[in-house]
């Protein structure tokens, strides 16, 4: 007998980027120069003070042994201070503070914690896939909530049926969000939370992106609001604020129990981050955040060498203070996935179909400004003679 899949395994859906690759091999073969503007990963290094602090921490041997799973208490408080200074959140580091092996090491994890076979999770879609298959694996099932432009790609709450709700035990949200660069105000944070008190539900914020942005203050936490620590856990990453997709290391943050939870999780599954880059944690997050601004600065004239070229090819798009993603509209008549066969034909740029992240995603495509202004602006320019 053939070894074969899991259910669970066989359950995860199809990789809908496999032919957009492999159209992507093939013009590249035929010697076009592609500009990849598909992935989402910061191409900018690592600001240099955090590598000096990886280093010299990885020379110490008291660095070298298995840390603990939830993080040196040294990076949890410093994650506490981080939300004090940025957010005015007070959070106890011991309780209510664990660090992640990246965050969506925490985000796949945290069903694990809190849901039943047969227990619904709220995910939105379209969306970062992990919060589907971290449900599927926990033996749960996703309801996927839509978020649309009409809705400002907020999630409508009262569309999600009364008897989904009953065996919901989980809603995601995620502002600024990815894929489409929208943002959520605080009394959308509070209507969420008054929907999850009535429906006894979990509320789980991932905000990777939130320092992702050209304007002086952070996008708002959902903890900054009254009593949101009673249902509400945040996942952070230094991974988009830092450029350290590379290094693993993140936290949740937030209610006592979803963070107990989540540990005893983890405890039972990974040995925790490796000390050195926990090292390098607290000083990217006690250090300067000059690097932090720059970014966003840069990703603020990249995005605006973009827009100029789909101005002028006339194609619309989501204008956003937040996110390296560019949110653009599919001219009439052609799919996500049609477009972006022709735009990689005829522009050599690659882009991400929006229905790769759902089905309400369909219609449009995201470009992750990835690539220096020059390639940006060289894209821009061969997106503005695109023929549709
Ligand atoms: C990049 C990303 C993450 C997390 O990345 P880590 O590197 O695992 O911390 C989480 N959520 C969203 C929506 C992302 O785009």
């Amino acid at each position: 007998m053939a070894i074969g899949f899991s259910e669970r395994l066989k359950a995860l859906p199809p990789y809908l980027f496999k032919e957009l690759d492999r159209v992507r091999d093939e013009v590249r073969a035929k010697g076009v120069d592609v500009i990849d503007l598909g992935v989402g990963d910061p191409d900018c290094p690592t600001p240099g003070h955090i590598v000096e602090a990886l280093a010299r921490a990885a020379r110490d041997q008291a660095n070298h042994r298995y840390p603990v799973y939830s993080g040196m208490n040294s990076l949890r408080e410093v994650i506490a201070g981080w939300y004090k200074r940025r957010h005015g959140v007070s959070l106890e580091p011991e309780t209510e503070v664990c660090s992640l092996i990246g965050s969506k090491e925490g985000i796949a994890n945290f069903p694990f914690a809190f849901v039943n076979p047969g227990d619904v999770v709220i995910c939105p879609e379209p969306g970062y896939p992990v919060y589907g298959s971290g449900t599927l694996f926990a033996g749960g099932v996703a309801h996927y909530a839509p978020i649309l432009e009409k809705n400002d790609y907020l999630p409508d709450l009262s569309a999600i049926p009364a008897d989904i709700l009953k065996k919901a035990r989980i809603i995601w949200v995620n502002y600024p969000n990815n894929p489409t660069g929208a943002k959520a105000d605080p009394s959308f944070y509070k209507d969420l939370l008054g929907f999850a008190a009535k429906w006894d539900l979990l509320v789980a914020s991932d905000a990777a992106y939130s320092e992702v942005t050209h304007l002086s203050k952070p996008h708002p936490s959902i903890l900054e609001l009254d009593g949101a620590k009673e249902r509400a856990v945040e996942f952070h990453s230094l991974s988009k604020t830092f450029n350290m997709t590379g290094w693993r290391l993140g936290w949740a943050v937030g209610n006592a129990t979803a963070i107990k939870g989540l540990g005893l999780v983890k405890s039972n599954v990974d040995s925790g981050v490796f000390q050195a880059v926990q090292l390098a944690g607290i000083a990217a997050l006690e250090g300067s955040l000059e690097p932090v601004a720059a970014m966003g600065a840069l990703y603020l004239e990249r995005r605006k060498a973009l827009e100029e070229g789909l101005d002028k090819a006339g194609i619309s798009y989501l204008g956003t203070d937040y996110t390296f993603y560019v949110w653009a509209k599919v001219p009439q008549g052609l799919g996500s996935a049609g477009f972006c066969s022709r735009l990689l034909e005829q522009t050599g740029v690659v882009a991400t179909p929006g229905n790769g992240f759902g089905p309400s995603g369909e219609g449009y495509v995201r470009f992750a400004l990835v690539q220096d202004v020059p390639r940006i602006r060289e894209a821009a320019s061969r997106i503005a003679g695109l023929k549709l």
